[in-house]
């Protein structure tokens, strides 16, 4: 321990929720499923459904995030599928490269890392010549920082009848509006250590019924099949043991949400993201993402200040209890990031995170050598 509050802005896993915690604490029946867990589960995706923007149905899944991202492609896509992947990120990108890996036919229409989707054009182009029967996105594109807007996309899904579309919104949803139903989105993918504040360990999907009729044409049989979760509760069983603590967890962390009210959550998120933006330029921190780009209010991706290494900043950081994060692929060393998701979205956190970063500016590199 240092002399100095511990200061958690990483991007996930986040601060728990109390709410969370104390169902960790808890003990559940027998460890068999019961009814009280169909029901614990049932609630649940009534909740996630909710904060999701959808009245589909919700695979409530034992694992990592993703375990979902994995899971959604493999239930749906056979090798030879064509899949149209749009990205704008580390995570978008490799979506396609997953698909491939698959042995489906693969198009990636992948702009650079520091923007958002705007003009759909080459998009709309790409889906007239390739025809392809998935296109894939990510909301929060969080190694960048960013947040695409989806609603459009999500038409020209619909008005080019492209099968199914695949979102990743594992580290937006319960930070920021996702509105599944109304983007047209067939394979809704969520995690719990994000904007949930729930831990590691529970992903979800949401699964439309164009999405399970892929499902059911697919067969494909795994730890990580969503097939099988379509009959919890006509048969009243779940694939494998379930994680009760860890859906508890998840639960009360939606619940939470819920409870604080959206719409106030959202907005504290926009004001802290804000706040992180308005800060870092008083001190002369360059945003990574581009002037025109959409900055997510769940996490910022900015420049290491000049004359810093990525990892003595962060270090320096940490020495004065700031956690803060690095950034993958093409921006590892040169983007740090600041998660402002969940439990973490405080505008006094955010206070004495800038406060922090101002006085480790102001000693300088050289100090941190020493
Ligand atoms: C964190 C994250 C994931 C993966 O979640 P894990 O819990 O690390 O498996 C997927 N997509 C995005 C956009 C994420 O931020």
């Amino acid at each position: 321990m240092n002399a100095y509050t511990e200061i958690p802005m990483v991007p996930g896993p986040t601060t728990l929720h109390p709410d969370a915690l104390a169902a960790m604490g808890r003990d559940y029946g027998s460890g068999q499923i019961e009814t009280a867990y169909l029901q614990l589960y049932a609630d649940t995706q009534k909740l996630l459904g909710t904060l999701a923007g959808t009245g589909n149905d919700m695979v409530i899944m034992t694992g990592e995030g993703m375990l979902a991202l994995w899971g959604a492609l493999k239930s749906c896509l056979a090798p030879g599928d064509r899949v149209l992947s749009v990205a704008t990120g580390v995570f978008g990108d490799g979506i396609g490269d997953m698909a491939a890996g698959l042995g489906c036919e693969v198009r990636k229409i992948t702009l650079p890392f520091n923007a958002t989707l705007d003009d759909l054009t080459a998009v709309e182009e790409a889906v007239d010549r390739f025809r392809p029967r998935m296109i894939t996105a990510v909301h929060c594109e969080t190694p960048s920082g960013t947040l695409n807007p989806l609603a459009e996309l999500g038409r020209l899904k619909a008005a080019m009848n492209v099968p199914l579309f695949y979102v990743d919104a594992v580290a937006s949803l319960g930070g920021a509006p996702v509105m599944a139903d109304d983007w047209h989105v067939d394979l809704l993918l969520g995690g719990s250590q994000k904007c949930l504040s729930a831990p590691p360990s529970m992903a979800f999907v949401g699964v439309s019924p164009a999405a399970w009729e892929a499902v059911e044409q697919r067969a494909y049989q795994g730890y990580d099949a969503l097939g099988p979760f379509r009959t919890v509760h006509s048969d009243g069983r779940c694939p494998y043991t379930p994680y009760w603590h860890g859906t508890a967890a998840l639960h009360a962390a939606a619940a939470a949400i819920v409870a604080e009210g959206t719409e106030q959550v959202f907005a504290r998120h926009r004001n802290v993201a804000r706040q992180c933006r308005d800060g870092l330029q008083e001190m002369d921190i360059r945003l990574f993402t581009a002037e025109n780009a959409v900055n997510s209010p769940t996490v910022t991706a900015a420049l290491v200040p000049r004359g810093w290494e990525c990892a003595a900043w962060l270090q320096a950081l940490a020495a004065r209890g700031l956690r803060a994060a690095g950034s993958f692929g093409p921006m590892a060393g040169k983007v740090f990031r600041l998660g402002h998701m969940g439990t973490q979205a405080h505008p006094r956190l955010m206070e004495k995170a800038l406060q922090v970063m101002a006085q480790v500016l102001e000693q300088g590199p050289a100090a941190s050598r020493r």
